[in-house]
């Protein structure tokens, strides 16, 4: 076994939300081991991110759509067309709960005709890599990824149900990717001891209310299905986490010293790292790698 076979490599693609952002594009990620490749979510920019980050659509083994929300699928067709392109021959195994499969399904179909159009006229070698095998995401261990093994966990983003959570497991290590979710059970269990905690974060102290764009309800409501800084504290401290990194900035534009600030008033001590768009950790050797530079965490 080489040391690639032996990393698990996480790579933060978008780790934004719906508000625009040029730092932070829409949720996307992207974990890797023993030569496996699989896409979490699709937001906004996702094909760009891929490339960005040196990868390509072409060569996912699969995408897992945690759940229905349109920043985590915007891009999904785009993702099929441009992986097409780059010389995709496979179908997409793409998994999500049904609410995100039937959008999927929707925009798969909405362009029916667009598709059959360029298969006839662009005249590529083969259009297998456009084909789609779309699967009911369940709770428990997904099968067929090789050496990376991945199980869902329900999580709690009420009322957009079902909601997903995910533990990446393999020789290096123990990965728990949060989803969208308010503080659970689940996610509780799911995080105990990990090696790392990627954990969505909403910065309630940096939403204030804006007239005719946010109500004090609005932020309420928003918070409510989120997890601010002070949870994802308790949450990482709690558990026993090796380190904690944070995605799904909301504000995409946070101040990112103020975030730590209010991790560490929380109660989290341990290694902490505010998750950038095409940063990439790596287990077991603990690695950060970010714009030419690699650091330990
Ligand atoms: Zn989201
Ligand atoms: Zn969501």
């Amino acid at each position: 076994m080489t040391p690639a076979d032996n990393a698990l490599a996480f790579t933060f693609l978008g780790t934004g939300a719906p508000p625009v952002s040029l730092r932070r594009a829409g949720p996307a990620h992207l974990v890797e081991a023993g030569g496996t490749s699989v896409l979490i979510d699709c937001g906004s920019g996702v094909s760009q991110r891929l490339v960005a980050a040196g990868h390509a659509g072409a060569r996912i083994d699969a995408l897992i759509v945690t759940h229905e929300h349109s920043d985590h699928l915007v891009d999904f067709y785009q993702l099929v067309v441009s992986s097409w392109h780059q010389g995709r021959d496979r179908p997409w195994r793409v998994l999500a709960p049904a609410p995100a499969l039937a959008n999927m399904r929707g925009q798969y179909e909405a362009f029916a005709r667009e598709r059959t159009l360029r298969i006839a006229f662009e005249k590529r070698p083969d259009a297998t890599g456009l084909e789609v095998v779309f699967e009911e995401l369940h709770e428990g261990p997904i099968a067929g990824l090789g050496g990376l093994e991945i199980e869902a966990f329900l999580v709690d983003h009420h009322p957009v149900e079902p909601a997903f959570g995910l533990a990446l497991t393999a020789h290096a290590g123990r990965i728990v990717f949060s989803g969208d979710t308010r503080l659970t059970p689940s996610l509780e269990q799911a995080a105990q001891g990990c090696e790392l905690l990627v954990c969505e974060v909403f910065i309630d102290s940096q939403m204030p209310v804006v007239a005719g764009v946010r109500s004090a309800e609005t932020v309420a409501s928003v918070k409510s299905y989120h997890m601010t800084p002070a949870v994802v504290a308790g949450l990482a401290s709690r558990s026993g986490v090796k380190a904690l990194a944070l995605t799904h900035l909301v504000p995409p534009g946070a101040d990112t010293a103020a975030l730590t600030g209010e991790i560490r008033a929380g109660g989290y001590a341990g290694p902490l790292i505010i998750g950038e768009d095409l940063m990439r950790l790596e287990l077991p050797g603990r690695l950060l790698r970010w714009n030419g530079a690699t650091i330990g965490f």
